[in-house]
């Protein structure tokens, strides 16, 4: 891949503040080898990917295979083991998350090739979907038999829509960070939830794996939340916390591909324990390697 020309954020994406500093430095393992740096806003906390790819090269770091064999037709263990636990993990989320609520329209951003919806469409929901990806969201209208919008058509949705609005490891991705969360708050119902799964950076497998740590995803993940951050976020556009759900097989699946970036040898072995031990130390701390975080519209 040839070099591509980023940008250079001089001050916070979420707050404004030009009060930022630079810490690690991160690679690209995923695909190009780039180099992007974590900085923090001193103001607000926010963690976020400097530079960043401009808006319409994003693309480009989407376009491998590799990307979308995360969840189809890649072979070998890796990819076996992560399509049998997201059987599983998509009907514990779809529990999860609607368990002690009414709800009947469902908006899933960032739906990819449908999955979350078809658990939905098939208890009887009625669903709808948002996927910037035109190949993914093609296959996601053929099974679905639903529109699927583009976000930039997100606008044409009415206010207070959906009773549920789920964004599975997607806020992390979204370019205008301020914008998408005031449209949840604008789309969503009075007393709605939205569900937002994000890495933590705070787990233990992050403090093991460092700059290698395959969630830090540069330069695909613009952001990088802490519980604080992303509560204050959403307090600020009218939505209270609620539940908090771990993800705990992903410490598992974050700790395989880090290994890789790795290249260790025993690599699967040592990643089991790895994640074993996140899940474990996350019992008192609550920082698995991801957290499912649910808000309620006020
Ligand atoms: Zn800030």
């Amino acid at each position: 891949m040839e070099q591509i020309e980023n940008i250079v954020l001089s001050k916070c994406p979420w707050c404004d503040s030009p009060d930022i500093r630079q810490g690690s430095k991160i690679h690209d393992y995923f695909l190009t080898r780039e180099e992007f740096s974590l900085f923090s806003c001193n103001s607000c906390g926010l963690v976020f990917t400097n530079p960043r790819p401009k808006l319409e090269n994003l693309g480009l770091y989407y376009q491998s295979d590799k990307y979308y064999s995360h969840t189809s037709s890649q072979v070998g263990i890796i990819p076996f083991i992560y399509r049998k636990v997201k059987e599983i993990n998509l009907k514990t989320k779809f529990k999860q998350v609607t368990t002690g609520s009414v709800i009947n329209k469902v908006l899933d951003i960032g739906c990819g090739t449908g999955d979350f919806l078809n658990v939905c469409k098939k208890s009887g929901k009625e669903i709808h979907g948002i996927e910037p990806d035109s190949k993914a969201r093609n296959l996601a209208k053929e099974i679905l038999k639903v529109e699927i919008l583009h976000p930039d058509q997100s606008e044409k949705i009415p206010d207070e829509s959906f009773d549920l609005i789920t964004m599975w490891h997607v806020l992390e991705h979204v370019p205008d960070l301020k914008k998408q969360i005031s449209e949840l708050s604008r789309i969503i119902k009075k007393g709605g939830k939205v569900v937002i799964a994000l890495p933590v950076y705070e787990s233990y497998d992050a403090e093991v794996y460092k700059e290698k740590w395959a969630a830090w995803d540069v330069p695909r993940h613009l952001y990088h939340f802490n519980k604080a951050v992303i509560n204050k976020m959403m307090l600020a556009n009218d939505f209270k916390p609620g539940n908090v759900y771990p993800m705990k097989w992903d410490s598992f699946y974050v700790s395989m591909l880090s290994e890789q970036y790795l290249k260790s040898a025993f690599g699967i072995v040592k990643a089991f324990f790895v994640g074993f031990l996140s899940n474990i130390k996350a019992r008192n701390s609550g920082n698995y390697s991801s957290l499912v975080y649910t808000f309620i519209k006020m």
